[in-house]
């Protein structure tokens, strides 16, 4: 791969400035991306790379949401990277996982190689260059710049980072109190003393509520249906002993890693195979915890299986020690409107509110909802196949991070930027510069999939975004696992000729 520096020519045909061309373009500066960008700085040295990010900072996720209490529901020494140890408690405020992150920034030097305020609006593929033309925008200036890239790494997250989902309620725009989705929370927003509703019931409204329980006057959690929890220690007691035996952290990272690894793995074998074993455990922690005479069966009994959507961590059970004080509540009901005061629900009862939570979740966005095109051609994914979870069926040199639902997002990072670095070695190997998924002849009758087996996961995002997403076939490598315990084993092994075409 070549590496020239920009020219700094403007494009009169486009406007865009010449940005220069790099051998990898990554695109986002969240978890997967600046793993992705680790990995170019200390394998690949010999490689030119960039990092285009669309905010003024790093984090993704991280830097996105701002809510009160925002944190990891996965433990942080699987959602670490492998490589650098977590040495902070399990599960960790938002805060602690950006300075994470700026350590990693820090020791690669990386700074130097992303470029923020950058928003990728366009990718053109042309086999005539080799190349990817990336098309900027700069939202600090407007200014348009137009990259080339021989590799385009996708780390830009699954959802729209912009506009948050928010079903539209009947009323809505009559209410006089303040709406709030947790995606774009004010800094300023005061809720000390208010009457607070949080619309919602998962990950992130069962972080917000016990958040600001304290200091608001009241907090009810309005759930359509419940929600599966499972409230672990904020630290784990095997970290809290490792640490006394002052052991090197890269161990206890370790040890930690292959501990909670073992527990999700067993949560997820139940899922599948003893669901109600495993719905039974799950109400045997959470029951105990909440307060005495709550409606279980109303408020606390999901009718899905367990997993099926994401399990709700609740650490320490802090939401159910706010319900026992007597801060938060649960109502399960739907909303009929909203009113100048509040929302009325289909029972007929009001809740008044001064703030108002829109805890409903994200819009899918299918790789940035940026456009692509192959050689002139719009590249449409709802008829295209996913290779493995990692690349897909016409598109070259595109790899695409997408972590796991279950275990920690993490995880996935780590293997697939090792399945990147045997990729490029593979491809140094054959003298190629081209690597393309194809469906072989033995595919052509292949019936194509959802993305997702909705069976086995179904959460809001996943169903609403999913006649827009790319497909899967019924066979390897046309398979998108969701299963860490499989794919730690089949993705460095994945045959490298098997589905790719290479050039
Ligand atoms: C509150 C919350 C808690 C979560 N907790 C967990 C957890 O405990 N465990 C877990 O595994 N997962 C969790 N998740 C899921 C989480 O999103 C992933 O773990 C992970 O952060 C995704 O990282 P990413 O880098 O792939 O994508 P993101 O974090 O979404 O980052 C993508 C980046 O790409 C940028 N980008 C997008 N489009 C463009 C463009 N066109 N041009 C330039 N830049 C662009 C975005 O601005 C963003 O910075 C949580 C999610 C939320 C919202």
């Amino acid at each position: 791969m070549t590496t020239t520096a920009p020219s700094g020519q403007t494009d009169t045909a486009d406007e865009a400035r010449d940005a220069g061309r790099v051998d990898v373009l990554i695109i986002g500066a969240g978890i997967s991306g600046i793993g992705a960008a680790h990995r170019m700085r200390t394998e690949f040295p010999d490689r030119s790379f960039v990092v285009l990010e669309a905010k003024d900072d790093r984090g993704g996720t991280w830097w996105t949401h701002r809510f009160p209490g925002a944190r990891s529901d996965n433990d942080l020494f699987t959602y670490g990277y492998r490589h650098k140890p977590w040495r902070g408690p399990s599960i960790a405020a938002s805060g602690a996982i950006l300075d994470y992150l700026d350590e990693i920034i820090d020791e690669d030097d990386l700074d130097s190689a992303i470029r923020y305020r950058h928003r990728v609006t366009g990718l053109d593929w042309s086999s005539d260059d080799g190349a990817w033309t990336v098309h900027v925008t700069r939202d600090d200036t407007g200014e348009r710049l137009r990259y080339r890239a021989g590799f385009l790494r996708m780390c830009q997250g699954y959802y729209d980072h912009d506009a948050p989902y928010r079903p539209e309620w009947p009323g809505i725009d009559r209410f006089e109190g303040v709406l709030v989705h947790p995606q774009r929370w004010p800094d300023d927003l005061d809720h000390s003393g208010k009457k607070v509703v949080v619309i919602g019931s998962g990950s992130t409204a069962a972080t917000v509520v016990p958040a600001i329980a304290d200091t608001a006057e009241h907090v009810t959690m309005l759930q359509r249906s419940p929600t599966y929890y499972f409230p672990p220690p904020t630290t784990h007691e095997l970290a809290v002993q490792l640490t006394a035996l002052k052991i090197p952290d890269e161990w206890t990272h370790e040890i930690m890693r292959r501990q909670y690894t073992a527990q999700i793995d067993e949560l997820a074998r139940l899922a599948h195979e003893a669901p109600d074993a495993l719905h039974a455990f799950l109400m045997s922690e959470t029951v105990p915890l909440l307060p005495e005479g709550t409606d279980v069966e109303k408020h606390f009994t999901p009718r899905y299986r367990p997993w099926q959507q994401r399990i709700a961590f609740v650490p320490d059970g802090d939401l159910f020690a706010a319900m026992r004080a007597g801060k938060a509540s649960v109502v399960t009901d739907t909303i009929e409107e909203f009113t100048e005061k509040g929302v009325r629900l289909s029972s007929g009862e009001v809740l008044e509110a001064d703030i108002v939570v829109t805890a409903t979740g994200f819009d899918l966005a299918v790789f940035g909802d940026i456009p692509f095109r192959v050689d002139g051609e719009p590249v449409d994914f709802t008829d295209r196949v996913t290779w493995r979870g990692l690349m897909i069926t016409g598109v070259p040199n595109m790899v695409y991070t997408f972590g796991y639902f279950r275990h920690s997002w993490t995880l996935r990072v780590d293997l697939v930027d090792d399945f990147v670095g045997r990729l490029f070695a593979h491809m140094r190997e054959r003298g190629a510069t081209t690597v393309v998924p194809a469906l072989r002849p033995q595919d052509a009758d292949m019936p194509l999939l959802p993305w997702v087996d909705e069976e086995n996961f179904n959460a809001g995002y996943v169903m609403r975004g999913r006649d827009r997403m790319f497909r899967r076939g019924d066979r390897e490598p046309w398979t998108h696992m969701q299963e860490y315990a499989q794919e730690r084993e089949s993705m460095p092994a994945a045959d490298l000729d098997d589905g790719l075409e290479y050039h």
